[in-house]
């Protein structure tokens, strides 16, 4: 689950770490009250949505009058907003964050994940913040420290000075970085988080380190421990698909292909993606309708996949060994029967109840391609993607 800029500060803030004085405001006006509330005459204005890149979209404003803090939020306010790193979406913009506005001397890059490598909670900390990290890391991998975590000693204070020293901070920002370093070790930890990026953690004109942007991502895994974050969560930042998918205790996630994909399993799934990529397709999401799947959620899932007017070819590939191959034949059946299908069908049935499964199939009067296996699934498909080109 992603947060708001504004959720993840007032974590930060919930954990010792000093964000600067911020609210956040859903009209022209509360922006207005919110910036009064604010002393000095310098504010930020900022859109909130799931997405980063908002500075070069113009989602990030500075205004130096309260005029300018309106007009700014009422240009922002009700629009959408894409950037170069919200994979093609606009994002609806219904709040905005007014920050207390700030002079940067230099932007730092700081963030924690956890590292399967080495199994450890890593921080990632670089002295070029602000831009893009993976540019940073391909052109100048020097400028990027890491620090893997002893999951038993826990982060120690001298590591994170360490850190603070090769990123060439003086004592004072050292100290500032030891803390916030510490908060956040904290917070990802309780929280049960994925990632945690401060991009920028600037250096002040005055010296001191400031905490800019903030992105927390935590486990969903491990959302039924956190009603505290999942009260957070904002589904209109969300794909709107995967949100329904979710209801219906779905594995669905959107992705840019052609090719819709109904599969039992996750790893089928991925084979599935992995066959179809091979024979020259693309994959238009990734789908497990699970182990113990029933005719309602078959059928919900296959509305999903039909769903999408970018699906030019649809291809079910189960292996029915706890889910019944009858059962998913009926729900595909019953959600045809509701939406209609105007994409072609490729069909592979295996497993439990392969037979029954494939005559309601045919007594259903679909216009089904049958596949053999995966490989003959997958190359059928890509084909009918072809010819309805
Ligand atoms: P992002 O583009 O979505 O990552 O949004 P950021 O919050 O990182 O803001 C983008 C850029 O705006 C930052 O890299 C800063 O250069 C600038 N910026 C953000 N907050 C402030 C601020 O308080 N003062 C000043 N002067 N610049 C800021
Ligand atoms: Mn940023």
């Amino acid at each position: 689950m992603n947060f708001h800029e504004y959720q993840a500060k007032q974590l930060f803030a919930d954990y010792g770490i000093a964000v600067p004085a911020g609210r956040v405001a859903r009209s022209p006006e509360e922006a207005v009250d919110a910036a009064k509330a604010i002393p000095g005459n310098l504010w930020v204005v900022k859109a909130q949505i799931h997405a980063g890149g908002r500075g070069k979209a113009g989602g990030v404003k500075l205004a130096k009058t309260l005029d300018e803090v309106r007009e700014y939020a009422k240009a922002m306010l009700g629009t959408r907003m894409e950037t170069y790193q919200s994979a093609g979406v606009a994002l609806p913009i219904d709040s905005v964050l007014i920050s207390e506005g700030t002079d940067i001397a230099q932007e730092l890059y700081l963030s924690v994940l956890v590292d399967r490598g080495t199994q450890s909670v890593t921080f990632i900390a670089s002295s070029e913040g602000g831009v893009e990290i993976e540019k940073t890391a391909e052109e100048n991998p020097d400028a990027i420290q890491t620090l893997n975590v002893n999951f038993v000693q826990g982060l120690q204070p001298y590591q994170c000075r360490d850190m603070g020293f090769a990123l060439g901070l003086n004592s004072k920002q050292v100290n500032q970085l030891t803390r916030i370093m510490l908060g956040l070790y904290r917070l990802f930890n309780e929280k049960d988080l994925a990632l945690v990026e401060l991009n920028p953690l600037a250096i002040l004109k005055d010296g001191s380190l400031a905490v800019l942007d903030g992105k927390v991502n935590s486990d969903d895994n491990a959302s039924f421990r956190h009603p505290d974050l999942v009260a957070m969560r904002d589904i209109r930042q969300e794909d709107e698909t995967e949100v329904k998918a979710s209801q219906h205790d779905l594995n669905y996630v959107t992705m840019d292909g052609n090719i819709g994909c109904m599969v039992n399993g996750a790893g089928l799934a991925m084979a599935t993606m992995d066959v179809i990529k091979l024979n020259g397709g693309e994959p238009a999401n990734f789908l497990d309708v699970g182990g113990g799947a029933t005719k309602e959620r078959v059928t919900e899932a296959f509305k999903l996949i039909l769903s999408s007017d970018r699906v030019k070819a649809i291809f079910v590939n189960i292996f029915g060994g706890i889910v019944r191959n009858d059962v998913i034949a009926e729900g595909i059946i019953a959600a045809v029967k509701d939406v209609g299908v105007k994409v072609p069908v490729v069909v592979r049935l295996e497993g439990t109840n392969v037979e029954e499964g494939k005559k309601l199939l045919k007594e259903s009067g679909l216009a089904i391609i049958a596949a053999d296996d995966i490989n003959d699934g997958a190359k059928k498909a890509v084909e009918a993607v072809k010819q309805a080109a």
